[in-house]
């Protein structure tokens, strides 16, 4: 099997196709870029395929043998006839603007449920204010709030997550 087709199917991420993969000691460099032919513009929900320009993005997904695996995606931004709007392609497995794919997301999240965002920052390789930050993103998503709770603070979303979900163990030391 051919290498790019190996991976692929390893990752498992709709919408993409791998170009070239550069294995280091310590990273996963995956280059890929869209499979999708057309993009839908977000406002008037037309399809388009003109192509303004072209960004790199990189995006960290779930680690493999213990190395990182970082996407360099090729993320294409276009433009709308109908509407004369710039906007950027989407995917399903990664939220808009976001550096880590939506597992990943989910991965810091079940880490961190079980230990302290230090220590969980530490095991990811990021700084504990990004880890918690998403942790509580994630968690506004895990709860599904209502739209009346759309504002609660963090400390509050914990005291819903309480029974619901699992709690940083720092957090369940301070309440
Ligand atoms: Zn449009």
């Amino acid at each position: 099997m051919e290498i790019n087709q190996f991976y692929e199917q390893l990752l498992s991420l709709p919408e993409i196709q791998i170009e070239k993969v550069n294995v280091t000691e310590k990273r996963i460099e995956i280059h890929c870029q869209s499979s999708q032919g057309n993009s839908q513009c977000p406002q008037c929900l037309k399809y388009n395929t003109q192509v303004n320009q072209y960004y790199r993005r990189q995006i960290r997904d779930l680690d493999i043998s213990g190395r990182q695996v970082w996407l360099e995606l090729k993320e294409r931004q276009f433009i709308c006839p109908s509407c004369n709007r710039f906007y950027l392609e989407r995917f399903s497995w990664v939220q808009p603007g976001k550096s880590y794919t939506n597992r990943q997301a989910k991965w810091i999240f079940e880490l961190c449920a079980k230990q302290p965002f230090t220590q969980g920052a530490a095991l990811v390789d990021l700084s504990h204010k990004t880890v918690e930050r998403l942790y509580f993103e994630q968690a506004r998503q895990e709860v599904d709030l209502p739209a009346r709770y759309a504002q609660v603070s963090d400390w509050e979303l914990m005291r819903l997550l309480i029974g619901k979900a699992s709690i940083p163990t720092a957090v369940c030391s301070l309440t």
